[in-house]
Parts: C-alpha cells; structure tokens; sequence
C-alpha cells in the first residue's frame, strides 16, 4: 500500500481557512458547555445570528455541544457568526469511546475548538501532554486552536500566576511550529474566576496577557507571535465588565461561560465589541 504523506503546509494552504485579516479582529467565543438542551440550542443560534450586529472589526463564535454542532451549523450556515467546538480528540479515527475527531468537526463547519479547559483538565484529568496532542491535531486539521490557560486561586495568593502559565504554555505548545497560515487563540481564564462572578483585575490580567505574549515571541517568530496569536480574557466576563477589559492593550476578546447563556447579555457584549 502507498501512503501519500501531505505536508501540514499544504494542507492548511489549501484549506478554506487563511489567516486573512481575522488576526486584527476581536474574537468573543461562547462556551455553551453542557448547558442547553437541543431545542435550546436552536433557540439561542437565531437569536444570536439575528442579533449580532455585522463587523469587520470582530468575529464572534458559538461552541455548542457535540450533539448540536450539525444544528447549529446548520443555522448559522451564510451568516456572520462561526462555529466552534467545545473539545478535540487527537486522533482522525479510532475505538476512541465517546471522543471526537477534529477532521469530523472540521467536516460540521467548525472553525475554532476550544482546548485544555480548566474543567476538562480538573474533572476529566487531561495533562499538559493531552492538550499537547490535541493542538497538535487541531491544527494539523487546519482548525484554531483556543487554548486555555489559568491558575488557581492558591496559585495566585502564592504569586505563582506567572510561573503557572509559563509552565502551561512551555508543555502544551512543546513543539508546536507555527505555520504562517494557522492561528491560535490563547484564552487567559483564572480558574477561580470561573463562573463565580469574580474576575481578576484589569491590570493584573493585562501582566498575564503580557506573560502569554513573552512566551509566544520566546516559541516563535516573533512577527508570528504577534500576527497569529491573539490572547482573550475568561473567568466572569459580562455585559457589565467587559469593557474594563477590551480596552487592555493584549486584549483580543473574550471567551464567555455563565453570560453566554443569554442572548441578550452575550449580544451586548459582541456588539460592544467594535
Ligand atoms: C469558561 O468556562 O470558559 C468561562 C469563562 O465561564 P464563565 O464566563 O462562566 O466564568
């Protein structure tokens, strides 16, 4: 048998994903997590797509659950808002129970997929080594990774934050060369800002962004940490708060749990954005 192998260059090159001018844009994702039910799903898909006030200035993306990535695809098919997925699987295909390839969520319309969440990484026990993999794949796919990194409140009350995320970022983008077509997002998310309604200060969370950004510019070129990489702030961020934070210097975006949740508070948030 012949195995053609085709260079990851290629691949993304010919992919209908190109960086274009995405890396100047805001991102706000929504992570959905287990929330919503189908009908829910379909529900708060409309209502987004209907409200999200279209902008060159800022892409805005739903992360449903598996089970409705296909319908809420389908729902946002021609409009201006992506699809993204909460998880990937580091394989294509395989006796993997209950996993997800990215070449399958790729094939549903995703375009981003959200890696290495703190409560994947807490209740699940993936390991810097599993993230590892998963960018690997996720991009080797021609998807963008959202990588999310964060300390604990322990962690930070013992001044370890920075260390924290240069420890995280070191083993979960180990050997990861960047090519010029991908895109990343790193997702800076407190893990005790998490949906407690508590985030860290403006300031502090722009020493962390600055953080992720050393480490980039130490991976890579450093033209190419700052053209493809765009770091978000997570942990509580809302309606009422966000602008204390897109206003940051580093501050691409936004990943949103518990605000997501309503249209219309994740709506203000998007449409803010600009
Ligand atoms: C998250 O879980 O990624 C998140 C940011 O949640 P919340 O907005 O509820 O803190």
């Amino acid at each position: 048998m012949i195995v053609f192998l085709i260079p990851r260059a290629w691949l993304t090159g010919l992919s209908i994903i190109t960086n274009g001018n995405d890396m100047n844009k805001k991102i706000i994702i929504a992570n959905w997590k287990m929330n919503l039910s189908p009908q829910e799903h379909l529900v708060m898909a409309e209502t987004i797509k209907k409200g999200v006030v279209v902008s060159d200035n800022r892409e805005v993306v739903l992360c449903p659950s598996f089970t409705s990535l296909s319908a809420v695809g389908e729902v946002l098919k021609r409009s201006s808002v992506q699809l993204g997925a909460q998880d990937a699987f580091w394989d294509e295909v395989g006796a993997y129970t209950g996993e997800e390839s990215p070449k399958t969520l790729r094939e549903l319309g995703c375009r981003y997929v959200i890696i290495g969440h703190s409560e994947r990484r807490n209740f699940l026990g993936e390991t810097d080594q599993m993230i590892n993999k998963k960018l690997k794949a996720v991009l080797a796919s021609g998807l963008r990774p959202v990588l999310c990194v964060g300390e604990t409140l322990e962690e930070r009350q013992a001044k370890k934050t920075d260390l924290v995320i240069f420890n995280q970022l070191t083993k979960d983008l180990f050997g990861i060369h960047l090519l010029d077509n991908e895109q990343v997002v790193i997702a800076y998310e407190p893990i005790w800002a998490i949906g407690t309604g508590q985030t860290v200060m403006p300031d502090q969370a722009e020493q962390v962004f600055r953080v992720i950004r050393q480490n980039t510019i130490d991976l890579w070129p450093k033209l190419m940490a700052n053209n493809n990489v765009r770091i978000i702030y997570g942990g509580s961020a809302n309606e009422n708060n966000y602008n204390n934070f897109i206003k940051l210097e580093h501050c691409a975006g936004f990943l949103v749990g518990t605000a997501s949740l309503k249209a219309e508070n994740f709506l203000a948030i998007c449409n803010g954005v600009n």
